[in-house]
């Protein structure tokens, strides 16, 4: 109910804001056109609050700043009007001027709390990205504003310095659009009104400024710019979607991905300080020899920070998806592809430095059973808290002894487990195996095949040894560690024999 009747005002405020802006630019230049466009922006910053107070954002500094910024703009312009229509002067620097310049700088301030709600975590790259966005229309703000405005302004301090502000006025606020435009977080339509309003605002501006520098200004285009993004910022700030736009900070989509279309924007960015150098030379216009050459090398280093970041991002995942390959995502003990490469290296060191070299295949008892009994969560909770059990009484043995032992417990598959005993002769491996018997928590038992490495034969026999042995351990009565049969060297092996029991 409440937001049919937001979307009823929001509807009429669109319509009656459109056609007055659209009346106002069609008025011949005088008082009652003035008045009917600061009436228009008078009541784009009522609504505006209307908006605030109705949705209430979290982040209502932002909303409230903005408005702010819209309202002393509209002072400004009534201020002009009076000078203008009522007073007919029209003073260099004008309180207006101040005025004006006063709103960029709160619009700005708005952008920023809106960027800071949405910004979420670590978000570099869109402050490089904004940055590479911003130093290219620096360069052209630079090239077709200040410059100009400044050789026109002559010796005249006041005239200079809004002859720079105002540009530099216009770099803000693209820098905040461009800077909203790549935080992470919902585009609601109130996102977007906003960005449109704010591109509008710097169009608008921009074309303003050219103008009077070259043919002069002739209200037209310009003006319904400025009204119609005055009548955005009110469409923003009454779209219900406005309180969830800065309360959804750093969740879903638009984020700071390396998109297609970012690409190729960040290329057209870069690219601005080569072009302005082309065009200026094919067109014998006057060289901006060092605005070029300082913007490129500030676009370049900004390139290559970017750059370095994607690396770095790119190696993260990279070690992240070696890390996700080589563990056991239940228990985070090596997996099987881990423990067989694990084995090899072992088997090299064996062989070079003349140590034992056990395996042990290790299958927790009746494992299904307890499943079924207190569920797979449970089941999985005792796989994970076997595996730090037994890790734990193996860093504990193997404390303090020397550099010729090793020991690796991976995770086979299911409910078995592989450890590799480096330095343990047959016995030494037994014994181990049968103390992490003990530590098996939650009452529950495993029955394990041990064997020793023949030096001679491969991987797939040795383990086989010892699952042979471990079935003999279950058929035996679980609960058990059984040593395998020798390896078959003359061909007869010897019957496996349990040495403990629990
Ligand atoms: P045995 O003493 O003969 O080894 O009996 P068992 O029940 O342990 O062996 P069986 O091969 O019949 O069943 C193994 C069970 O292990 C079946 C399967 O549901 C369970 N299992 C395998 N992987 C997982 C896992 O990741 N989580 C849980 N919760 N259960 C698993
Ligand atoms: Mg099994
Ligand atoms: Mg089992």
């Amino acid at each position: 109910m409440a937001s049919s009747r937001a979307d009823t005002l929001l509807r009429l405020h669109l319509a009656v804001g459109g056609v007055l802006s659209v009346v106002c630019v069609l008025l011949p230049v005088g008082l009652g056109r003035d008045v009917l466009y600061s009436a228009i922006s008078i009541g784009c910053v009522a609504l505006m609050a209307v908006g605030i107070r109705r949705h209430r954002p979290r982040a209502a500094a932002g909303w409230w700043l903005t408005t702010a910024g819209i309202a002393v703009w509209a002072c400004a312009d009534v201020l002009w009007t009076v000078y203008t229509w009522v007073l007919g002067i029209s003073p260099f620097p004008s309180p207006a001027d101040a005025l004006y310049l006063t709103s960029y700088a709160l619009i700005a301030a708005g952008f920023w709390c809106f960027v800071r709600a949405r910004r979420g975590q670590g978000d570099r790259e869109g402050v490089i990205d904004s940055l590479i966005f911003t130093v290219g229309f620096a360069l052209l703000a630079w090239v077709l504003l200040m410059r100009p405005g400044l050789e026109s302004a002559g010796t005249s301090t006041a005239a200079r310095v809004l002859a720079t502000a105002y540009p530099v006025g216009d770099v803000l606020l693209l820098a905040m659009l461009v800077r909203l435009l790549t935080t992470r977080g919902a585009r609601t339509a109130a996102f977007r009104w906003l960005l449109v309003a704010n591109a509008l605002l710097l169009v608008a501006d921009c074309t303003y400024q050219y103008a009077i520098m070259t043919t002069g200004y002739t209200p037209g285009l310009t003006t319904v710019l400025w009204l119609l993004g005055y009548v955005s910022f009110g469409a923003a700030a009454l779209h219900p979607s406005m309180r969830q736009f800065t309360d959804s900070d750093g969740a879903g989509e638009g984020d700071t991905r390396f998109t297609r279309r970012r690409l190729a924007a960040l290329t057209l960015a870069s690219l601005v300080a080569p072009g302005t150098l082309m065009l200026q030379l094919a067109f014998g216009l006057r060289l901006e020899a060092w605005a070029v050459a300082l913007s490129s090398v500030v676009l370049f280093l900004l390139v290559v920070m970017r750059m370095s970041g994607l690396l770095r991002h790119l190696e993260q995942q990279a070690s992240r998806l070696a890390d996700m390959a080589r563990t056991d995502a239940l228990t985070g003990l090596p997996n099987r592809r881990t423990s067989d490469a694990e084995l090899e290296r072992m088997q090299t060191r064996a062989r070079a430095e003349g140590l034992p070299l056990c395996v042990a295949v290790i299958d927790l008892d009746r494992f299904k059973a307890f499943n079924d009994t207190f569920g797979h969560q449970a089941g999985d909770s005792l796989l994970v808290a076997a595996a730090g059990a037994w890790s734990g009484r193996l860093d504990a043995a193997h404390a303090g002894v020397g550099p010729g032992r090793a020991a690796v417990l991976g995770r086979w598959g299911g409910e078995e487990f592989v450890l590799l005993l480096l330095g343990h002769d047959l016995r030494a491996a037994l014994a181990l195996v049968d103390g992490l018997r003990a530590r098996t928590p939650a009452g529950q038992t495993f029955s394990a095949g041990v064997a020793c490495w023949s030096g001679l034969e491969g991987p797939a026999e040795l383990f086989e040894r010892a699952d042979t042995a471990l079935y003999a351990a279950k058929e035996g009565g679980r609960d058990r560690v059984v040593p395998a049969a020798p390896a078959p060297v003359s061909g007869d092996g010897a019957a496996s024999a349990p040495v403990s029991r629990g």
